[in-house]
């Protein structure tokens, strides 16, 4: 049996057709093709607001990738809004946070992508940095405008740690964001780093699978095999929960 593995979803306004302004639920379809393409079968998970639906989602899957998107709220890590602040979506933060909460609860494997890192710190007590113009040091480019598939900067990869298994101790990652983590959340441990200093990937350290990163593998994994590779570890992890008994 293949397992299930959803992927959190987003809200989308559709500004043409018969009815402009028109709120869609979206996943962006990479995603999803990562998932096949691995051995999962993929679910969009919609935004919903009521916790007991979440959780019944949640009991439904085998493991979860969490979607890019939108900044963090502030507010979620006890901050004003500095003026490089992007586009905020509080009402995804709060699903987000109550999806991966139920995912820990449920001890199922977690895949955090982008935003997802950064949501994932968030909702385990960590804080972001605003934009990396904010941050001390930071020269390289994280924000490229080159195609989404290629790899531009390079990131050195803490040995010892899934990613480190799964990658080896060094890669190279396409890079498209202007917020990185700050203070990493309790029970979390960096496990990537650009050369420049700024968090590329943290880990879980309890006995949950919770991997997350700063770049995007679902861009790189229809011609990248070792991008594809972190899906299929993640399906692999999937994989043993379904096997245990409940
Ligand atoms: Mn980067």
């Amino acid at each position: 049996m293949k397992p299930i593995i959803g992927v959190s979803g987003s809200h989308i306004i559709d500004q043409s057709g018969r009815w402009p302004g028109y709120t869609r639920a979206y996943v962006n379809d990479n995603y999803i093709q990562s998932v096949v393409k691995a051995g999962g079968v993929p679910y969009m998970i919609p935004l919903v607001y009521d916790e007991e639906v979440i959780k019944h989602q949640v009991e439904n899957l085998d493991g979860l990738v969490l979607s890019g998107g939108q900044d963090v709220s502030p507010v979620f890590y006890n901050e004003e809004p500095l003026q490089k602040l992007g586009g905020i979506f509080p009402e995804r933060d709060q699903f987000d946070m109550l999806l991966i909460r139920q995912m820990l609860a449920q001890k199922k494997p977690v895949f955090a992508i982008c935003r997802g890192i950064q949501i994932l710190n968030v909702a385990f007590g960590g804080s972001l940095h605003q934009d990396l113009s904010y941050v001390d040091g930071c020269y390289i480019k994280h924000n490229q405008y080159s195609s989404p598939s290629l790899a531009t900067h390079t990131i050195t990869i803490e040995p010892q740690s899934q990613l480190s298994n799964i990658l080896g101790e060094t890669s190279r990652v396409n890079s498209f964001h202007h917020q990185a983590l700050k203070d990493i959340a309790p029970g979390f441990k960096v496990t990537a780093k650009a050369a420049d200093g700024i968090v590329e990937a943290i880990e879980y350290v309890g006995d949950s699978y919770i991997l997350g990163v700063q770049w995007h593998p679902e861009m790189m994994a229809a011609t990248n095999s070792s991008m594809l590779t972190l899906f299929e570890n993640l399906v692999a992890e999937a994989k043993k929960k379904k096997t245990q008994p409940c």
